[in-house]
């Protein structure tokens, strides 16, 4: 991002006439951060050569650092075996709201960013806060769930979505800080730590350290809410070490560092965690364990007086015994399938693992345990695999979990209103995918070419999936007349114009010669056609999926302190919204100031 000063650092550089201001040292954190008052970070200035330590001057607007940072930072000469010195400050915080200028000089170059310390009221609105999200969430999604879970009247649906139902919302942006283009690990790291970083990073800012766990830290939401006395939860039917629920504790520069991951998850003492991903959880010497070494994580959870369940019936019998205050619900060693397998095809993994919790238990079973804490909680819940589903192409499969998270919030919702009315509930995406409803495939049109049988405008007319039952589903998926669902980014593959009734959708695998090619699995399926894709389809990064794009995602709000929901906000608001509903900021509820990471 190029440097663009503000009105306070220009004065400041200014006066700075006998340096260059071209910018060879970069500041952590980066300029324009938001910091919650009291949150703890890693300061650091990276010079781009070997710098003598007696030229190096970093003020705070206007004075020596450490009387902000309030002590000095290690100089390291040459970092990581290389040419280059950098200043490191680990684990500091700053109690006073306002406008923080921070230059840093090594007598040749100089560079400057302006951070932003914001406080939270004395006083917390909301006891506990509740953070939905729909991985990959979209537009398109939310609309072609309405159309086969509510019915249409007079061209109006006849009842609301229990997402949609809520009475404040806002369009968030989802841009990092080394792309316009977001995955979910950085996505989520904006809701959990309130700051932007980089593709692939939670927890961190993206410096140049070799070492993945290396990177610029800033304090995660787990450890925010611990310090005020509040018990934590994620659960998803992801695995649990995946981007969105690691973001509630990790600090890694790599999302895929899932062993590294699992130990930050234990050593955050979060209460409640349950998704899939067991593997990285067992030692070595486990047939099908994941992990490099022979820690037996299972076993050293259960010691830190968490309760194990590995199916629905362990995890409802753990939730529903009142001493169970800590929880690690492990039901796949990959993700927990999604509803259209676990409830209605019985594909996937569900042969396998027959008695998988769907998010909506797992959330309620989360809701019994949290709530035994009597100062509040923080509790996200994922349904995942909108996204997984709608990388694989594979649109019925992302709309029923879609109307899983639906119901999930309908049941937040409810215990809400069952448990004092003083739950901030939010729901939101962590970034979209390009999926719409173009209209509607009708099998009775004649012809055997299936791309006369989509209707567009008029000729859609409505599709004929049955009634929903009690959950918002359509119990059959398969019907004659269905949504035609079109993604914008995908690799070749063969559009089947049907839903893939004998499992997930694989659109496309690499040959003999390392290009993406379209699955001849599905060539002969009646109908089907050659989509030539869009993304590249050789090299490191051929796609075999589509990817995710940079619009929007809606944020709904409903509870104390959802107030603050509205127009356009930056993904880093949701979590300024939590801190404040929370009061999460130091002087509010000031509890002994503990690491960012228990050693
Ligand atoms: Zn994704």
């Amino acid at each position: 991002m190029p440097f663009k000063p503000s009105l306070l650092s220009a004065v400041v550089l200014a006066a700075a006439s006998t340096v260059s201001t071209c910018p060879a040292q970069t500041i952590f954190p980066l300029t324009r951060a938001d910091i919650l008052a009291g949150s703890r970070f890693d300061f650091k200035v990276e010079f781009d050569s070997v710098v003598d330590p007696a030229q190096i001057k970093v003020l705070v607007n206007g004075l020596d650092y450490t009387m902000t940072l309030g002590k000095p930072a290690e100089f390291i000469a040459s970092e990581d075996g290389k040419e280059v010195s950098s200043l490191l400050l680990r684990d500091v915080s700053i109690d006073k709201p306002g406008e923080y200028v921070v230059t840093a000089t090594d007598g040749k170059t100089r560079q400057s960013v302006t951070w932003t310390v914001y406080d939270t009221p004395a006083k917390k609105a909301a006891k506990n806060v509740i953070l939905f999200v729909g991985d990959g969430f979209s537009i398109g999604h939310r609309t072609a769930m309405r159309l086969l879970s509510k019915g249409i009247e007079g061209g109006k649906f006849t009842s609301k979505l229990a997402i949609d139902d809520m009475p404040y919302m806002a369009l968030l942006t989802t841009q990092g800080t080394d792309s316009i283009i977001t995955d979910s690990a950085n996505a989520a790291h904006a809701y959990t730590t309130g700051h932007k970083s980089c593709v692939n990073a939670l927890g961190v800012y993206c410096s140049r350290a070799a070492n993945t766990l290396d990177h610029p830290k800033v304090e995660t939401l787990t450890s925010l809410a611990k310090r005020h006395g509040l018990a934590v939860g994620a659960v998803t039917n992801s695995e649990i070490e995946d981007a969105t629920p690691a973001a509630m504790v990790a600090h890694t520069r790599r999302r895929s560092n899932y062993n590294d991951i699992v130990d930050m998850f234990y050593n955050s003492n979060i209460d409640v965690i349950m998704g899939g991903g067991s593997p990285n959880f067992l030692p070595m010497s486990t047939p099908g364990s994941k992990r490099k070494d022979d820690v037996n994580y299972i076993e050293r959870f259960k010691q830190a007086n968490y309760r194990l369940a590995t199916t629905k019936t362990e995890m409802q019998d753990a939730a529903n015994d009142s001493k169970t205050t800590k929880l690690l619900g492990l039901y796949n060693t990959g993700n927990v399938d999604g509803a259209l397998d676990l409830k209605f095809l019985k594909k996937g993994s569900v042969s396998k693992f027959p008695d998988q919790p769907d998010v909506p238990e797992t959330m309620n079973a989360a809701l019994k345990i949290l709530s035994r804490n009597k100062n509040g909680f923080v509790l996200m819940v994922e349904s995942a695999r909108i996204d997984k589903y709608s990388h694989s192409l594979d649109g019925e499969r992302a709309i029923y979990d879609a109307i899983m998270l639906d119901n999930a919030v309908k049941q937040a919702r409810q215990w809400a209103k069952e448990h004092g009315d003083n739950t901030l509930i939010l729901v939101t995406a962590d970034h979209s995918h390009a999926v719409s409803v173009v209209g509607t495939v009708d099998d009775d049109k004649p012809g055997t070419d299936m791309r006369n049988k989509v209707g567009t405008y008029n000729e859609a007319g409505f599709p004929n999936y049955p009634a929903p039952n009690a959950e918002g589903y359509p119990d059959k998926v398969d019907v004659s007349r269905r949504l035609r669902l079109v993604f914008g980014s995908y690799p070749d593959h063969y559009d089947t114009f049907a839903p893939h009734m004998d499992g997930e959708f694989v659109p496309a695998i690499r040959n003999a010669e390392g290009v993406m090619v379209a699955n001849e699995k599905y060539k002969d399926q009646a109908g089907a056609v050659l989509r030539v894709g869009n993304l590249p389809n050789q090299g490191p990064g051929a796609a075999n999926s589509g990817v995710h794009t940079a619009d929007d995602v809606v944020l709904t709000a409903v509870g104390p302190g959802a107030a603050q929901v509205h127009g356009q906000m930056e993904n880093t608001d949701v979590f300024r919204v939590i801190a404040q509903a929370l009061a999460l900021a130091p002087r509010a509820n000031p509890v002994a100031a503990s690491k960012i990471q228990k050693k």
